[in-house]
């Protein structure tokens, strides 16, 4: 345990690391490229780490979705799809491994996590009707806004200071959430949408007794709880190390428990879950799922395959069994914070407490004399690639986007660069050289200048906005 983590009864003062609980069986080369090369790269770019080739990159933290490692099992299970259109044998795997771990009644699978969100906004928000959330995430809040709803955030306070080391920063505010109601009116409002390990706010758990009390309020009022349960596994694990009552119970139980105060989930499998595309929406309401099965069809497929092949909800349903097991989460998350340790003893600034997929610099302290118009933590991103070919991403000003009402600039608190680890894939050594050039560009920090955004796409613009250097 780092002593940046908040400190748990019971541990041992004895040092017991943790390893991965698999081995390598299969490589895949990487390449680094000149730094002539990769400014050419970057320019070509736009400045946006989204817009570069793979084979420009060297180690890439972009994104922990769909870009996991599958186990033997996983891809052997891809040579049993059964690409039957209607029944698929894998369908009915995938929906058993849903219930058995998630608990949910009703499975719609879809072609990715999006998939799942446009649908249940689409079925479950009347335009004007509020939603709030713990937070946001970019493309849940966009389908939100896309069926007419208003996106509140109710998340507590402390999520918003990147220093404070509150246990459970992905909390909802109940206060808030009351005010909310008191305000709108019950019927105002669509439903409750948490998310576990809350993303924007640096990958932050929800805390159970959070959630019981969600759901108290949510029942006294007839309002809807349903979860973002992408991260919800790792969500399950900080629940077992910080929550009284829980440091013996399996995170497959704490997970199972969790789920079972909510109304219902969608998930992008391409991250808990291990599986490279996928996507699923669960609920145990019968009404609720009879119109998602029916809206499937038009949007992703029939609804026993939503979008995926046979052998893709095979690996998913597989992946499933396998992102449950206590000593792969353990790994998972101990080089998460492997990484995140070594920067905090450079004395780097990053968000705290170290959360569950990503370490995130905080770029307003990293470039204090940069504005937010100037883009800070978009230009970290650039200034790291240039470095060494590392690719990360921006969750700032450019990832906020515009306010839907005023067209002006939603200006966040945090401003930050998200190292993305993608699940099984980079050993400790990778993250070694990652922390080293982030130290380099730390040390260069001074002579940096800002970006200048010139295109701007209208939905989801961090994806594909383009940059230039300010100051020519
Ligand atoms: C990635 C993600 C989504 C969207 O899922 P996709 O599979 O990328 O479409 C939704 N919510 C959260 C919290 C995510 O991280």
């Amino acid at each position: 345990m780092s002593p940046h983590q908040i400190q748990t009864a019971g541990q041992q003062s004895s040092r017991r690391s943790w390893a991965e609980p698999w081995k390598i069986k299969m490589v895949e080369p990487l390449r680094m490229i000149g730094r002539a090369e990769r400014e050419r790269a970057l320019s070509d770019a736009g400045f946006n780490t989204f817009l570069l080739r793979s084979d420009d990159v060297y180690i890439d933290l972009l994104t922990d979705s769909g870009t996991g490692a599958m186990s033997d099992r996983q891809w052997a299970g891809m040579m049993l799809g059964d690409e039957s259109y209607a029944g698929s044998r894998n369908f009915y795997h995938l929906e058993a491994a849903i219930q058995e771990y998630y608990g949910y009644r009703h499975i719609v699978p879809t072609h990715q996590g999006r998939g799942a969100e446009h649908l249940i906004s689409q079925v479950a928000i009347t335009e004007g009707q509020h939603v709030p959330g713990n937070m946001y995430f970019t493309t849940t809040r966009v389908h939100q806004e896309l069926a007419g709803g208003v996106f509140v955030d109710v998340i507590i306070d402390e999520a918003h200071d990147p220093e404070h080391l509150h246990p459970f920063k992905g909390n909802i505010d109940l206060a808030k959430l009351e005010a909310l109601i008191e305000r709108v009116g019950a019927d105002n409002i669509a439903y409750v949408s948490v998310a576990g390990t809350v993303n924007m706010a640096g990958g932050q758990p929800v805390s159970m007794a959070n959630i019981k009390d969600v759901r108290a309020l949510c029942t006294l009022h007839g309002i809807r709880l349903f979860l973002d349960a992408t991260r919800m596994v790792e969500n399950a694990f900080f629940i077992q190390e910080r929550e009284p009552g829980y440091a013996d119970t399996p995170i497959a139980a704490i997970l199972k428990e969790f789920c079972s105060h909510t109304d219902g989930a969608w998930m992008s499998a391409k991250k808990d879950n291990l599986a490279n595309i996928g996507g699923w929406l669960a609920v145990n309401d019968e009404g609720l799922y009879e119109e998602l099965r029916n809206l499937v069809v038009v949007y992703e497929g029939l609804h026993t395959y939503g979008g995926l092949a046979g052998r893709d909800m095979e690996a998913l349903a597989i992946g499933i069994t396998e992102c449950v097991q206590d000593d792969y989460v353990r790994s998972r998350i101990g080089q998460v914070r492997y990484l995140g340790d070594l920067l905090v003893d450079w004395g780097i600034p990053i968000v705290l407490p170290i959360g569950g997929h990503a370490i995130f610099l905080d770029a307003r302290r990293f470039y204090p004399h940069l504005a937010q118009d100037h883009f800070p933590a978009q230009t970290l991103a650039a200034e790291l690639y240039l470095d060494s070919g590392i690719r990360s991403m921006e969750r700032g000003i450019a990832s906020a986007g515009r306010d839907p009402v005023t067209g002006e600039h939603q200006y966040p608190k945090l401003e930050l660069t998200r190292l993305t680890i993608p699940r099984r894939v980079y050993t400790q050594a990778h993250m070694d050289v990652t922390a080293e050039s982030i130290k380099a560009v730390f040390d260069g920090r001074g002579e940096v200048r800002g970006l200048r955004m010139v295109h701007e796409p209208k939905y989801l613009r961090f994806f594909q906005c383009r940059f230039e250097r300010l100051g020519g």
